[in-house]
C-alpha cells in the first residue's frame, strides 16, 4: 500500500507530486494514457506563467514539471483510472490495465474536458473537420477558410494561432461582446485574417465525409444563414472531469468537486482535490499549480494524524516535513 496516489498530470497534479515527493511520500502519479500533461499540452506560448519572461511552450513547461516531480521520486504511470473506491481509510484505485493500487490518500487533479456543442453532426464529423485543438489539428487546414466558436481566451488563442494556416478564420460568438481578456481580444482584433460574427450560434454542421459548412442562427433576429467553411474549432470552455467520483464525493452546483474553504479537503477523509476540477473561476496554470501544492500539504498533514499501525502498512511510516 502507498501513502499517496495523485490522479492527473496537469500543473495541479505535478505540483502536488513535487511537494509530496519532497516530503518523501513516494507518490504514484497516474498520468492518463492519451492526455498526459493536461491542457497545456495543447497550448503554444504560455506568457503568464511566472519565471518565463520570454514565455514558454505549454508542452515544454509540462515536461519540466514532470522531470521535477520524478527527480524527487515520483512514479509516473501512463494509464487511465477505471474506478475508485474512496470509502474507508484505505483507498482503492483500479487502472485500465487491471492493476489495483491502494493508498491512504488520493489527490484528484483530473482537470476538465472540452465542452461540446451537443449537435448531432459534431461527433460524426469529429476528426473530419470538427476539432477541439488548434495546435493538434491546425496544420490540416492550410489555405482553408475555417471557423472558431466561442468568445473566451481559448477561442481568441485558437483563432490567432490558426491564422498561421487558414486563409481566413471566422470567430462565431453568441453574444455581442467577448468574454476574453483585453490583451487576447486586442490581438485577435488586430489580426486581419480574423473576422467576427457576433450574436450567432451554430445550430448545424454540414458535410458528408468532411465539414463543408455551418448553419448559424442570429440570436437577435432568429434568422438562419449558411457559412461555407472547411473546418470548425469548438472553443466554448471546459467541464470538470468528475465521472470517477460521482456518488462518492460531494460536488458543487457548478459541477466541480466540493472542497472545504480554501483547502483541498473533499467530503471524504483522506481524499483531496486540486486544479480545474475544483475551480470554476480562475482556471489558470498558476492557480492550478498553487492548488496542487495545497493538496499535497493537506494530504501530508492528514497522514500525520493517522494511527502508526495504519501508516506502518505503507512500509514507510516516517513522514518528513514538506518544505
Ligand atoms: P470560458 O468559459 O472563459 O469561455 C467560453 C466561451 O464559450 C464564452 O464566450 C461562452 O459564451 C462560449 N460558450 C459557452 N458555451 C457555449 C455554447 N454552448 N455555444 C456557444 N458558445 C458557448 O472558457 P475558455 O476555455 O475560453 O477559458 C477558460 C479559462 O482558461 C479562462 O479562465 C481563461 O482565462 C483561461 N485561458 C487562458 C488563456 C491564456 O491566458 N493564454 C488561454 C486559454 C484559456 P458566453 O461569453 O456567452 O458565456
Amino acid at each position: 500500500m502507498r501513502q499517496i496516489i495523485i490522479i492527473g498530470s496537469g500543473p495541479a497534479g505535478y505540483t502536488a507530486a513535487i511537494y509530496a515527493a519532497r516530503a518523501n511520500l513516494k507518490p504514484l502519479l497516474i498520468a492518463s494514457s492519451v492526455e498526459a500533461g493536461g491542457e497545456l499540452m495543447n497550448t503554444t506560448d504560455v506568457e503568464n506563467f511566472p519565471g518565463f519572461p520570454e514565455g514558454v511552450q505549454g508542452p515544454d513547461l509540462m515536461t519540466k514539471m514532470q522531470e521535477q516531480a520524478e527527480r524527487f521520486g515520483t512514479e509516473v504511470v501512463y494509464d487511465d483510472v477505471e474506478s475508485v473506491d474512496l470509502s474507508g481509510p484505505v483507498k482503492t484505485v483500479v487502472l485500465g490495465n487491471g492493476d489495483v493500487e491502494q493508498a491512504l490518500t488520493v489527490i484528484f487533479a483530473t482537470g476538465s474536458a472540452y465542452r461540446k456543442l451537443g449537435l448531432s453532426d459534431e461527433e460524426r464529423l469529429s476528426g473530419r473537420g470538427v476539432s477541439w485543438c488548434a495546435t493538434c489539428d491546425g496544420f490540416f487546414f492550410k489555405g482553408k477558410e475555417i471557423a472558431v466558436i466561442g468568445g473566451g481566451d481559448s477561442a481568441m488563442e485558437e483563432a490567432t494561432f490558426l491564422t498561421r494556416f487558414a486563409s481566413k478564420v471566422h470567430v462565431i460568438h453568441r453574444k455581442g461582446e467577448l468574454r476574453a481578456s483585453k490583451i487576447m481580444q486586442e490581438r485577435a482584433f488586430a489580426n486581419d485574417k480574423i473576422e467576427f460574427i457576433w450574436n450567432s450560434e451554430v445550430v448545424g454542421i454540414s458535410g458528408i465525409d468532411a465539414v463543408d459548412g455551418l448553419i448559424l442562427r442570429d440570436t437577435v433576429s432568429g434568422t438562419e444563414t449558411g457559412l461555407p467553411v472547411g473546418g470548425v474549432f469548438v472553443a466554448i470552455g471546459n467541464d470538470p472531469r468528475t465521472h470517477l467520483v460521482h456518488k462518492q464525493l460531494d460536488l458543487t452546483p457548478e459541477g466541480t468537486i466540493a472542497v472545504a474553504g480554501r483547502s483541498s479537503l473533499t467530503s471524504q477523509a483522506g481524499v483531496f482535490a486540486a486544479g480545474d476540477v475544483i475551480d470554476s473561476s480562475y482556471r489558470q496554470a498558476i492557480t492550478a499549480a498553487g492548488s496542487g501544492c495545497a493538496a499535497a500539504l493537506d494530504a501530508e498533514h492528514y497522514l500525520s494524524t493517522l494511527p502508526p499501525a495504519l501508516l506502518a502498512q505503507t512500509g514507510d511510516p516516517e513522514l518528513t516535513t514538506v518544505n
